[in-house]
């Protein structure tokens, strides 16, 4: 869906009541962990939805507004033991502008990561309904994910394994990153995925930029390729939910894995079609 379509109506004034860096201070990428808090308990919204983040005027080009989209990276019972409250996980964008070949700081993602605890945002939302958590706990969930695309998951983790326990299912993350300490929350800086690798039923798998390139993506690719017997089993069970999300890239390495570990495009297309048509497969792509 385009920007300009999302209905911005629904506006609350959040307070930035934590904002704290998730990569090395010396690291090129900054990502950060946000913590908005909103005045009311006013906000419903449940694991996997984003919100609107619109960035005080005046804009350039005549742009009436600037809105960008993130995932809330809590669960629908807040984050902390505050309940009005959510947490974001951004990374301060740059984008080069291609006549001038100049590099400008993203409005949005710079926006949240220079507010401080006590600045006042402008949230929308919450969009999105169809990246969320099965019903039933013994679903087996593959979660494969790039970069900022774990902020959805650390939501996932939070409801199915603190709120509703006893989850059943195989739960399996594909996570990649262009460098170690930028594999988020789960670095010395936050390690709030760690607390789950405890649970039975939960592993993590992690894969990194080929070195020296760490500009080149993550080859999550192969990483679902090194654990092809258990991804392609879990893909035929009739209770497996896959979720991709973060940048584009990450659909494309999948869907290539995917081909691989079905034997031909055709086959992953039938899988890929039974999938979505029972509503077991989602994508949250930015
Ligand atoms: C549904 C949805 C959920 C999203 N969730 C998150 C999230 O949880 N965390 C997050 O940081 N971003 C997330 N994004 C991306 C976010 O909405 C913005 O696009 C991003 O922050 C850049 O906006 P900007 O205004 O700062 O810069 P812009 O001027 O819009 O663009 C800056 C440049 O950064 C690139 N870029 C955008 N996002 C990323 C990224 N995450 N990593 C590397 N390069 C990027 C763009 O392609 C562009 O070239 C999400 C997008 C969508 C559609």
């Amino acid at each position: 869906m385009n920007l300009n379509d999302y209905d911005i109506s629904n506006a609350y004034t959040a307070r930035v009541t934590e904002s704290t860096r998730i990569t090395p201070d010396n690291w090129e990428a900054e990502v950060r962990h946000i913590v908005l808090e909103f005045p009311e308990d006013d906000f419903d919204f449940y694991e996997g939805q984003s919100i609107g983040v619109l960035v005080p005027g005046p804009h350039d080009f005549g742009n009436k507004q600037h809105l960008r989209l993130y995932s809330i990276a809590s669960s629908r019972r807040g984050e902390g033991s505050i309940p009005h409250a959510i947490s974001l996980c951004v990374r301060r964008c740059f984008y080069v502008d291609e006549v001038s070949g100049e590099r400008y700081p993203g409005k949005a993602s710079n926006y949240l990561c220079n507010a401080t605890a006590g600045d006042q945002v402008q949230i929308t939302g919450p969009y999105g309904a169809h990246f969320k958590v099965p019903e039933d706990q013994n679903a087996n969930m593959v979660m494969v994910g790039v970069g900022t695309g774990v902020a959805p998951f650390r939501a996932f983790m939070r409801n199915i394994y603190e709120e509703r326990g006893n989850w059943k299912g195989k739960v399996r993350l594909y996570y990649g990153a262009k460098s170690g300490v930028e594999l988020l929350y789960r670095n010395e800086f936050n390690k709030d995925m760690g607390l789950y690798y405890d649970m039975k039923t939960f592993r993590a798998f992690e894969v990194v930029s080929p070195r020296p390139a760490f500009d080149v993506p993550p080859p999550i690719d192969n990483l679902l390729e090194e654990h092809k017997a258990e991804v392609w089993e879990m893909m035929q069970a009739p209770n497996t939910y896959v979720y991709l999300a973060g940048l584009l890239d990450v659909a494309e390495k999948f869907q290539k894995a995917m081909v691989k570990l079905a034997g031909s495009k055709d086959a992953w297309k039938t899988k890929r079609a039974e999938l979505i048509q029972q509503g077991r497969y989602a994508e949250l792509l930015y």
